[in-house]
């Protein structure tokens, strides 16, 4: 069978908000100029059409079983979804996406539920699901730059995974990075990342937002390239988390889909990722989604409960779920939408509840990140509700490598974090150097 090229299909911006703007991905802008919503990445989907469903899957899954990349990534081995017409050569790649589907039977069982799975989008490239977008915005730079588009390096605000992955793809592409970080509010694994892969790392007296207003500021008008996540090309990558999914799930998607939820662009793009697939026939029925919020900086979730009302930004607080400490998310109206879509709801965890339920899925054999903790704490809450219906099937979107976070690990299991009682704490077990002493500590092993 002849397979057309990813070539023959074309996607371009549109703007969000519904007005005819559209524009190339070559070209450098990251908000309708018309009525400043923010743009998505609008395919060809009757082109797309052409291609049956059955063969869509046919060629997903041949090429998910290739070792070499780009076929071998969870995000190019989809590439007609992703940039249809980016040239090969173009594509920077680092192995990005094709992650474990990790089922989580006893907690399961112990929630009443008929499946709960975590999709380990964090064992990636840099740690992070942040990989699955920036390969797309790192590919679409290189091939601008390519073509002459006169772009100096590109720049992010970031609560530490951003960073980390623009800075790993933009050193394997050649391409100065430049990341905005605030000062003592990342770990120091996601501080380093950076630094180890060359980029320019400005350190600042703020928090996400006073970043993000800085870095917006800068890329107006220097060269520089805003790869933050209101560049909808992220997204375009990011959805394939979605249909990664239902492709582990045998093409059968899930009854929820719990995802934590900062800026909210990740749940913008599980969203776009399940109305692909719905309108290309690969799937037939809407799982309902679950975004969740750390309480200490839970816009969405004020919105949601007022009847999904006008975002009111909030100054985040300090949270262990660092990476989603964000009190403006650029992506609201985005994932309002997809909520609606998707007869969705929002929930909020304290951080003692997060603290625990990631604890809680780490005696399973995971190494859960602490927004990984904040949807399982939702998820705990939302089946005690009666919300998410026992007996039904959960996949959890885990955002990030609890390797990243290794003081929110140790913390816990020394009981020593503020706000949170440990109900799992397994502290080390400090002995002298003797055979009776580790014979008295095991003798309860039986
Ligand atoms: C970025 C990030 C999130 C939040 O994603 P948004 O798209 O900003 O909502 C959640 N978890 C981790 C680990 C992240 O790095
Ligand atoms: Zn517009």
């Amino acid at each position: 069978m002849s397979e057309e090229s990813a070539s023959d299909f074309r996607a371009e911006y549109a703007c969000s908000e519904g007005c005819d703007f559209r524009a190339s991905l070559m070209d450098v802008v990251y908000r309708c100029p018309r009525c400043g919503g923010l743009l998505e990445v609008a395919h060809d989907v009757k082109a797309l059409r052409t291609v049956s469903a059955a063969e869509w899957k046919r060629r997903f899954e041949t090429r998910f079983g290739s070792a070499r990349l780009p076929d071998g990534s969870g995000v190019w081995g989809k590439r007609e979804w992703a940039y249809p017409q980016l040239p090969a050569e173009d594509i920077v790649s680092l192995g990005e996406g094709r992650v474990p589907l990790k089922p989580l039977p006893r907690m399961a069982a112990e929630l009443g539920l008929a499946a709960l799975d975590l999709k380990e989008c964090g064992v990636s490239p840099t740690g992070s699901f942040k990989d699955w977008g920036m390969t797309v915005l790192v590919s679409a730079v290189k091939h601008m730059r390519a073509r002459g588009v006169p772009l100096r390096a590109v720049a992010c605000a970031s609560t530490g995974d951003t960073s980390a992955a623009l800075s790993a793809y933009c050193a394997a592409a050649g391409i100065p990075a430049v990341v905005f970080l605030p000062r003592d509010k990342v770990s120091l694994a996601q501080l380093v990342q950076p630094i180890a892969n060359g980029a320019r790392v400005l350190s600042l007296d703020t928090d996400f937002d006073g970043c993000m207003k800085l870095v917006q500021a800068v890329t107006a008008d220097t060269g520089l390239y805003l790869a933050n996540s209101m560049n909808s090309l992220r997204i375009e990558g990011q959805k394939m988390v979605a249909v990664e999914l239902c492709q582990d799930l045998g093409w059968e998607p899930p009854d929820w889909v719990v995802i934590p939820g900062g800026n909210l662009g990740n749940a913008s793009a599980l969203g776009k990722g399940f109305e692909l697939m719905l309108s290309l026939g690969l799937i037939t029925r809407r799982p309902r989604i679950a975004v969740a919020q750390a309480q200490k900086a839970n816009p969405l979730v004020r919105s949601f409960r007022g009847g999904f009302q006008e975002l009111v930004p909030l100054q985040a607080e300090p949270t262990l779920a660092s990476a989603i400490q964000i009190g403006n998310p650029v992506s609201f109206k985005r994932a309002v939408k997809v909520l609606k879509a998707f007869d969705g709801v929002v929930e909020d965890a304290s951080e003692s509840e997060l603290a625990n339920a990631a604890a809680r899925a780490d005696r399973e054999g995971t190494f859960t990140c602490p927004h990984t903790g904040v949807a399982l704490a939702a998820l705990e809450k939302l089946v005690a509700q009666g919300v998410i219906a026992r007996g039904s099937r959960v996949a959890v979107v885990s955002t990030a490598h609890g390797l990243k976070f290794a003081d929110f690990k140790v913390g816990y299991h020394r009981g020593s974090l503020a706000e949170v009682t440990s109900q799992f704490a397994n502290p080390p077990v400090e002995l002298p150097a003797t055979l009776d002493a580790v014979k008295g500590a095991l003798a309860d092993l039986g």
